[in-house]
């Protein structure tokens, strides 16, 4: 069967669940090729909290490129600890030295891209198999290049990503959170909607783009990590 028809297949299936049952289906259907990746935003800590019920031995990954906030490397120890789920922390295989020499000591300032590539993409790929279905938190009102994102899709690395939240709202994860009471960055209560490198990240202004502060003045909105279509860029 090819992974396109097995979309065809599974995008009826998975119409109108929830996301719960979205993950247990996925979970029968791809068995131990399914995997998440997380940064602990928002949105993965909703979809963290429908995994640890439904699937909480499902490998989770989180990419550390070594300039992560202290309140996310916090949160992944506190959610550990609460949930009792393991989230594997993933680096650069490459030594920091190596790393450097490579790029130069600033290129999250000169060149973003490539500095994403290594600290992330490179580690990203060291873990993806042939098979890899990616769990992901991606929702269509994140952002325009998520805008057409379904509950199942190919992406651009022609890995099978299922979207449990795919629908959902940045409102229809705040409640989630708030009514659930979920732990979460509390770098977001300052005006932080979206987090990712300490030296990348700054705050927006209320109301502003959720990713108005990722690489600000630069022509960058993306890392790489996830490609939503062949050539196309996608969101952390
Ligand atoms: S977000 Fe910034 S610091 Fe982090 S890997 Fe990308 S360019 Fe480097």
């Amino acid at each position: 069967m090819t992974k396109e028809s097995t979309i065809q297949r599974m995008s009826s299936l998975l119409a109108d669940k929830s996301p719960g049952e979205i993950i247990g289906l996925a979970h029968e259907e791809f068995d131990q090729d399914l995997m998440m990746t997380t940064a602990f935003g928002y949105s993965g800590i909703v979809l963290l909290s429908f995994v640890k019920d439904v699937y909480p031995n499902i490998p989770i990954y989180f990419i550390d490129t070594t300039y992560h906030f202290e309140e996310t490397l916090k949160l992944r120890l506190k959610i550990m600890e609460k949930w009792g789920i393991n989230i594997q922390k993933v680096s650069s295989h490459r030594p920091e030295a190596e790393l450097l020499g490579l790029m130069g000591k600033k290129a999250f300032e000169s060149d973003p891209d490539t500095c994403c590539y290594y600290r992330k993409v490179e580690p990203l790929e060291n873990i993806l198999e042939e098979n890899t279905v990616w769990l992901s938190a991606t929702r269509r009102d994140q952002s325009l290049t998520r805008a057409q994102a379904n509950v199942i899709d190919i992406d651009g690395r022609g890995h099978i990503k299922v979207n449990p939240l795919f629908n959902w709202t940045r409102d229809d994860c705040w409640t989630y959170i708030r009514k659930f009471d979920l732990p979460y960055n509390p770098l977001h209560d300052q005006s932080y909607p979206s987090i990712g490198c300490t030296k990348c990240t700054n705050p927006v202004d209320l109301g502003g783009d959720e990713r108005g502060g990722r690489w600000i003045g630069l022509d960058k909105t993306e890392c790489g990590l996830h490609i939503s279509a062949p050539g196309e860029k996608g969101n952390e």
